[in-house]
């Protein structure tokens, strides 16, 4: 409950427009990442802060795709193929890689645990605890990735100790000619014919059993765990999945994913059982608004709800207004304005990302420009399918 206690009301307006020495300060402070105590701050917890670039490196290559959207020059990024945006979550085997860094050193899991209301709401937190539930990327594929699934919930808590599996869903952002996902099998499959393809690593007829996904920018697509998917090379994509990094690599040997790892140590009479092997349907969602006015528009099924929520947000006109809640904002073009009730604003690029905790209250974004909008799991949405 730590920040909840300082509330004072304040509301001097004038003071930012007019360059409020204070205010100016604490906002520059929000900008570089951290926080600065402010007597007159009229929202009671957390502020919006911006999130620092969190290259994360793969098994697989990456593109110039995120660098691109950031307006960086190909090659003077990070080169990895992942941002792990506003991340909670440490990849696979790793105790700190993964986990979002703040300007000033501090860790976001830090911040988060030290005031769990204030960052993400009493109900969230009687449901998940201090955990945001939700991992947020930008993902930029420089070759295809391999075949591989995730497991679901009932799977994670038995086999693996972990309340959340890997579900995951898809922002398309940017897509080159012809580009296209694997997603789903064409048609159900017997357990034999799945245990031939581990043992044979025969990726023509992996990759021939699924369903070819093309892909355009603004195009999205939902990815209940257990479905087998590849995301195809030139594609660039905001993924929204629950905060685990569990993931079945089927084609292991040719990306050389070993040692155990491949079958998230479980082996591969285990790990199957995870496995959908019926025909999967891929749910393609709605493409983004292309109103000139203000907008934020649902992105994700009904479906996606206990999970994590997207939605596509523009500023062109009359501000939008957020409801309290812990969410992940990114910019993805023009310039884009956060404000909480009586600071100054924080203000987006494309390519830049911010997380505004629920305890900031009611948030305004104005500005010119889109970005992306990803929220935790919906508190009455019940336990999801997967
Ligand atoms: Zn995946």
């Amino acid at each position: 409950m730590a920040g909840w206690t300082t509330f004072v009301r304040a509301n001097d307006a004038a003071g930012v427009a007019g360059g409020d020495p204070d205010l100016v300060a604490a906002a520059a402070a929000r900008a570089a990442g951290t926080s600065v105590p402010d007597s007159r701050r009229a929202v009671a917890g957390p502020l919006p802060l911006l999130l620092p670039p969190n290259p994360v490196h793969r098994f697989y290559r990456g593109g110039d795709g995120i660098d691109r959207l950031r307006g960086v020059a190909a090659g003077e990024g990070p080169g990895a193929p992942e941002d792990w945006v506003g991340s909670t979550t440490t990849s696979l085997g790793n105790d700190r890689e993964g986990l979002a860094l703040l300007a000033d050193g501090r860790l976001l899991r830090d911040l988060i645990a030290a005031d769990p209301i204030g960052y993400l709401g009493a109900e969230h937190v009687s449901r998940w605890g201090t955990n945001p539930g939700v991992l947020v990327k930008l993902l930029d594929a420089g070759e295809r990735l391999a075949a591989h699934y995730h497991p679901g919930r009932a799977f994670a808590r038995t086999q693996l100790g972990s309340p959340f599996g890997k579900t995951e869903a898809w922002i398309i952002l940017s897509a080159e000619p012809g580009a296209h996902m694997h997603l789903g099998l064409r048609e159900a499959i017997d357990r034999s014919l799945i245990e031939r393809w581990v043992r044979e690593q025969d990726s023509d007829q992996m990759l021939a059993a699924l369903n070819v996904v093309p892909v355009v920018a603004g195009d999205v697509l939902f990815v209940p765990a257990g479905t087998i998917h590849t995301i195809g090379a030139g594609i660039t994509l905001v993924e929204l999945q629950e905060p685990t990094d569990m993931s079945v690599v089927l084609e292991w040997q040719r990306y050389k994913v070993t040692g155990g790892e491949e079958t998230l140590n479980l082996g591969w009479d285990r790990v199957l059982d995870a496995a959908e092997l019926g025909a999967g349907v891929p749910f393609r969602g709605p493409a983004p608004a292309t109103e000139t006015g203000a907008s934020s528009r649902r992105l994700l099924p009904e479906a996606a709800d206990p999970y994590f929520r997207a939605e596509h947000v523009a500023a062109n006109g009359p501000d939008v207004t957020f409801a309290p809640g812990y969410s992940v904002l990114i910019a993805l073009e023009g310039e884009l304005s956060i404000t909480c009730e009586g600071q100054a604003p924080l203000r987006l690029t494309a390519g830049q990302s911010a997380l505004i905790p629920y305890g900031a209250g009611t948030t305004t974004l104005d500005g010119h420009g889109s970005g992306i909008r990803c929220l935790p799991p919906a508190a009455d949405s019940g336990e999801g399918k997967w």
